[in-house]
């Protein structure tokens, strides 16, 4: 066995069955990728546009793909044609672009509500105040081809496994308060994308229902 399936079998292994986790294929190649599809996973993320749409014409039609890094308007096109999920969404007028893009090509796409739980500045994201000071039943009435199928969010990149443990619970209070207030209706509002390599299994112990995982399968990722 390859490593890549080996470092799958032992996820697998570690993981509650419940909890379905998307391959992190950004930078590595389409072999990689058909490695893991191989190994019997069927969601793959990126965080670009561009390597997604390169990598999905290279792998079989059944992969799901999802879209999880920051989402520029300009890209929302594209974005839309090649993803199934997009994981990413941070804004309510990225959210009406994508609907809006979604009903021209005659598509339904699934999204997720990024929240911004992390200490550092960079992450991207809706406030944590934007989940209690936002109409999100409003919100989701409007839409016709885009489903708001839950939240995702990253926690801060440190060894302080406290600190990533009380963001996950932020992240999970988040989902609990949004499904009680305006979104018990819908069914397909259930997911909980979080935790990545470096802290999966806390987040498993927060109420993941999604992690995404790329060095844990195919190894240390080349910077750029
Ligand atoms: C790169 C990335 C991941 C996976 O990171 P690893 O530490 O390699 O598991 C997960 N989520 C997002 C949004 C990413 O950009």
């Amino acid at each position: 066995m390859g490593k890549i399936a080996a470092n799958i079998e032992n996820l697998l292994r570690e993981l509650p069955p419940e909890v379905k986790v998307v391959a992190v294929t950004k930078t590595r190649t389409a072999e990689e990728a058909m490695e893991a599809y191989n190994a019997g996973l069927r969601l793959l993320g990126e965080n670009r546009v561009q390597e997604l749409s390169a990598k999905k014409n290279l792998l079989p039609p059944d992969v799901i793909w999802h879209l999880i890094g920051h989402l520029q308007s300009n890209k929302v096109r594209q974005a839309v044609a090649a993803a199934s999920v997009i994981e990413s969404v941070d804004s309510l007028s990225l959210l009406e672009k994508i609907d809006d893009e979604a009903v021209k090509q005659v598509k339904h796409i699934d999204c997720l509500l990024q929240f911004h739980i992390a200490s550092e500045e960079t992450k991207q994201g809706f406030g944590i105040e934007e989940a209690d000071n936002t109409n999100w039943k409003e919100v989701a009435a409007s839409l016709r081809a885009v489903r708001i199928c839950g939240v995702m969010g990253m926690a801060t990149f440190t060894e302080d496994m406290e600190r990533v443990r009380r963001e996950f619970r932020t992240l999970a209070l988040i989902f609990s308060n949004l499904h009680e207030r305006h979104f018990g209706a819908m069914e397909f509002f259930r997911e909980i994308s979080m935790g990545m390599t470096g802290d999966w299994p806390v987040a498993v112990e927060e109420g993941s229902t999604m992690i995404r995982v790329g060095t844990l399968i195919f190894g240390e990722r080349i910077k750029r």
